[in-house]
């Protein structure tokens, strides 16, 4: 394996005035060619101190990038660092200055006395061409390992690293990076660890990362491997594992969607769904309808907030609503059995629940929700507790709604 670390010079780039995208771009680059980052530096504009992160990047990546300081100015401090690190001097290289002589003059303007250094680089150096800009690229063979240094402006990276550094490194390695990513919903990141964290023992080129958010954690798997097939297949059992040991958090993988994953057992099951919501207020169909096509399996879909509606459209019995709540398991399932026979759907879901951040209770805090799934006479309600925030509550009970549906479908396609 090739290891590559990135500095980023720039008193900017400490300071946050400007992000760090360079850093981002090599590195996507690099893994491109099977070389994986194992470092990112950032210092400023300070000779000491790039020296001092050249020296230490050497002592343990194979490929060492630097980006910035090349400009004209004197705060730009690479080149000074580099041939103090390699212990040479600058070399003039008169061809350059005159390509950056007529550059200027293409645009009309005389070349300013500061921009001469730009025809100065360290002894020791290969320049690498910068086909969007003045200052050249730099490679420095130390070894067996290897140098850049690219200037900072984004533009004028790119063109050098895919112009010139990327031909150079292809060969390097046959190391390729195979990716995937499991999406999981409804488990903390701390329980999907620890249910499934053994079967990624004694796999050093299996890298696991958790991509936590309100509305599930993303599992993404990267694989180093020499042969793109095994690999693939490598990665393959891995994720049925997964699935194994995960079968309801585990809704799909790479662009899968849940409602997409839901409408294709729909579609399977040659069923139509119906939903009625209370506070969600209407995400539950809007994230069925953002999937092309779903018009084959999507009926219809009620937003039933105040108590009279309820009762006025969905029929659900005015003594439920007094004697248990809206936010109910005998409102859901009532709301189920309505909205079922008004359009005629074979599947509902419903959710009634109480969003916040004001009008909890004792006995209903906020964030408290009743979910149902079902068809005709065959209901599953569950009552789930989610957090204060209102929009976060809203959209996880549309995902936590739509897996059960995803769970039930599923239960439904294999029976
Ligand atoms: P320099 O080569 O240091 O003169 O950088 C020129 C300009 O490129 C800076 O003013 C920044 O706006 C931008 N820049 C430098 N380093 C980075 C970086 N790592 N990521 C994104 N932009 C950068
Ligand atoms: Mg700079």
């Amino acid at each position: 394996m090739i290891f590559a670390e990135t500095i980023g010079i720039g008193d900017e780039l400490l300071s946050g005035l400007t992000l760090n995208t360079n850093s981002v771009f090599i590195a996507q680059e690099l893994e491109a060619l099977g070389i994986m980052t194992r470092w990112q530096t950032t210092v400023g504009d300070d000779l000491d101190d790039i020296r001092d992160a050249l020296d230490r990047a050497l002592s343990r990546a194979d490929v060492v990038t630097l980006t910035g300081g090349l400009g004209p100015t004197h705060d730009d401090m690479t080149k000074k660092a580099l041939c103090n690190y390699f212990h040479v001097d600058l070399k003039f290289y008169p061809e350059i200055l005159e390509k950056i002589k007529k550059r200027f003059e293409r645009r009309g303007y005389k070349l300013p006395k500061i921009n001469e250094n730009q025809a100065e680089y360290p002894a020791n150096a290969e320049l690498l061409h910068n086909s969007a800009g003045s200052a050249q690229g730099m490679a420095f063979q130390v070894g067996e390992k290897v140098v850049y240094s690219m200037p900072g402006v984004p533009r004028e990276m790119r063109a050098i690293m895919l112009e010139e550094i990327i031909p150079r490194l292809k060969d390097r390695t046959s190391t390729r990076v195979l990716r995937v990513r499991v999406h999981t919903t409804g488990v903390p990141e701390s329980r999907l660890y620890e249910s499934i964290h053994h079967i990624f023992r004694d796999k050093p080129d299996l890298k696991v990362a958790y991509l936590p958010k309100h509305t599930g954690v993303t599992i993404r798997l990267s694989l180093f491997a020499e042969d793109a097939k095994a690999g693939r297949s490598e990665l393959d059992a891995t994720v049925n594992q997964l699935r194994q040991l995960l079968p309801k958090a585990i809704y799909g993988v790479n662009e899968d969607t849940l409602p997409a994953v839901v409408g294709e057992l729909l579609r399977q099951l040659n069923a139509k769904v119906t939903t009625a919501e209370s506070c969600t207020g209407g995400l539950i169909a809007n994230m069925l309808t953002d999937v092309s096509g779903s018009s084959d399996y999507f009926e219809a879909g009620y937003v039933t907030y105040a108590n009279r509606v309820k009762h006025g459209v969905l029929d659900v019995p005015l003594e439920v609503l007094e004697s248990e709540g809206a936010v109910s398991e005998a409102t859901v399932k009532a709301m189920l059995s309505g909205a079922l026979s008004i359009s005629g759907a074979d599947y509902a879901v419903a959710v009634s629940g109480i969003a916040g951040p004001t009008g909890g209770t004792e006995d209903k805090p906020v964030g408290m929700v009743y979910i149902g799934v079902g068809r005709k006479d065959d209901f599953t309600v569950k009552r789930f507790q989610f957090g204060q925030d209102r929009v976060m509550n809203k959209e996880m009970t549309a995902m936590a709604a739509l897996n059960l549906l995803r769970l039930k479908l599923l239960a439904d396609a294999t029976q």
